[in-house]
């Protein structure tokens, strides 16, 4: 790997975001949803927008940034009403923040959308046989538009979404709302998370439990793959679209979700705690000390230290306040990412054998930094543990994680890879000690990037996944 990888600019995914949506009575629906984006702030940066509506128009507020920035006391005033929907938006580079930011609104609904669909091809036919302007659409908004137009012919919304259903190929959780009700709906295999919520006197929905924990709300269930929920005045209504099969996406379980929030009935926390036992149970090494590479490896590490008895320390500091979004095309010239986020403790690590703990190595960009940063300050030995196995293939339903030649594991194998990154040794968990970790069927999960078996056909895009690698 050169060194201009460093500072690419497309590090990372597309649109893994968050949505929140509230429908109940004497409330101020848009504050409980700025809470729950508040909450969800970890699945999405780039911008955040809520849509409300006190029974007869739908007001909407979106930019770019983050949900600190976005809202003010003015703007939260005018989002008045009793019925609101939410969504902060994860995307690739800053810039296009606010063009593509959600909810989607249009004459008659507004939506929020948490997935990413890798076959537009029959929506798109759809749409243009209905004359719509398509070319600058992304997945989102046509799949909005398609759900409008249906609408706009005389269709209830539930009608919509049943007739638009089978056009959407690939992952979505859908909130819709009119000025009457939400429709919540999750695809067929329910790669992304998405869980109701009940208040007092309102329904809650939102992307991760840890978001109904935030604005007080107990948790009632997850939405089925494959089901429309309806939430209005009468309360709750469900219908099963399709029959769903549950895939969640394991990424859900190793990465993106925060480990306050539950998954499938586990504690994502305590999930990633047993990757990091699991792993000291498979690798035992001679180090001083194991460290975490914050927020989402703090949980693996402990467990490792736990497991093996080896000290635990915090010798990488996380700047929270940088968010790539904010790290202008200058400064990428002087600094990496990864400079910018974290740093060594140097007393920490000057003159020890360190293992440092990440959840994942995608590109290879942060481990490769990192044990540079690591050696300036002083280790003795870096030896990098991963608490996920080699990513070898693409994901295609919310990460878009880089195509599979960026896959640093689908081109090389461990060895070449320790070697690339500069560390003393490398080890990844095995498929079988995650699977063990997570204690959930393995039905139930969508593997694709470490299985390359792709839970919803990915059509015109299959072609993009060119080789086949033996899982490690
Ligand atoms: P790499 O630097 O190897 O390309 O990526 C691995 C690092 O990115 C790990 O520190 C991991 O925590 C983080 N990571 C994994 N998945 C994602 C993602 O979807 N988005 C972002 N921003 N980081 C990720
Ligand atoms: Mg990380």
């Amino acid at each position: 790997m050169c060194d201009t990888d460093l500072f690419s600019s497309s590090f990372f995914p597309h649109e893994n975001c968050g949505i929140f949506g509230v429908f109940g009575s004497d409330i101020e629906a848009a504050r409980i949803v700025h809470s729950g984006l508040w909450a969800l702030q970890h699945r999405g940066q780039e911008s955040s927008g809520i849509a409300s509506s006190e029974g007869t128009s739908i007001r909407v507020v979106k930019d770019e940034g983050l949900v600190a920035h976005v809202y003010s006391e003015e703007l939260l005033d005018l989002l008045s009403g009793n019925i609101a929907i939410g969504h902060n938006r994860y995307g690739t580079s800053g810039g296009t923040g606010s063009l593509h930011a959600q909810p989607i609104k249009g004459q008659r609904i507004a939506l929020a959308h948490n997935g990413n669909l890798p076959s537009t091809s029959s929506l798109k036919n759809f749409l243009t046989k209905q004359k719509y302007p398509i070319s600058n659409m992304n997945d989102s908004e046509m799949m909005h538009a398609a759900l409008e137009h249906i609408v706009q012919q005389g269709g209830t919304i539930q009608q919509a979404v049943r007739q638009a259903f089978p056009l959407f190929t690939g992952a979505f959780c859908l909130l819709i709302m009119t000025n009457k009700e939400i429709v919540a709906v999750r695809d067929k295999k329910g790669i992304r998370p998405l869980s109701l919520g009940k208040l007092s006197n309102a329904f809650v929905v939102s992307s991760e439990t840890c978001a109904l924990d935030t604005v007080g709300a107990h948790f009632v269930r997850d939405i089925r793959p494959g089901e429309m929920l309806t939430i209005d005045r009468n309360g709750i209504h469900s219908t099963q679209i399709v029959t769903g099969t549950q895939k969640l996406d394991i990424f859900e379980f190793i990465y993106f979700a925060r480990p306050d929030s539950i998954l499938l009935g586990k504690s994502v926390h305590e999930v990633r705690r047993k990757f990091g036992q699991t792993l000291a149970t498979e690798v035992h090494l001679d180090v001083d000390t194991i460290i975490p590479v914050p927020d989402s490896a703090i949980p693996a590490a402990l467990g490792y230290s736990q497991q093996s008895g080896i000290l635990f320390d915090h010798g990488l500091v996380k700047n929270r306040y940088i968010h790539r979004t904010f790290i202008r095309p200058a400064q990428k010239l002087r600094m990496d990412d990864v400079d910018m986020k974290l740093n060594p403790v140097r007393e920490v690590i000057a003159g020890k054998r360190v293992a440092i703990v990440d959840d994942s190595i995608v590109r290879g960009t942060t481990a490769k930094r990192l044990a540079q940063k690591l050696r300036t300050v002083g280790a003795k030995e870096v030896h990098m543990l991963i608490s996920s196995p080699p990513v070898l293939y693409p994901d295609f339903y919310g990460i878009d994680t880089p195509s599979q030649n960026e896959l640093i594991a689908s081109r090389m194998d461990c060895d070449k890879i320790a070697q690339t990154i500069g560390v003393d040794s490398l080890h990844f968990l095995s498929y079988k000690g995650m699977m063990n970790a997570i204690d959930v069927d393995e039905k139930l999960l969508s593997t694709s990037c470490f299985t390359g078996k792709y839970p919803i056909s990915l059509k015109e895009r299959a072609k993009e996944v060119t080789h086949l690698k033996a899982t490690y």
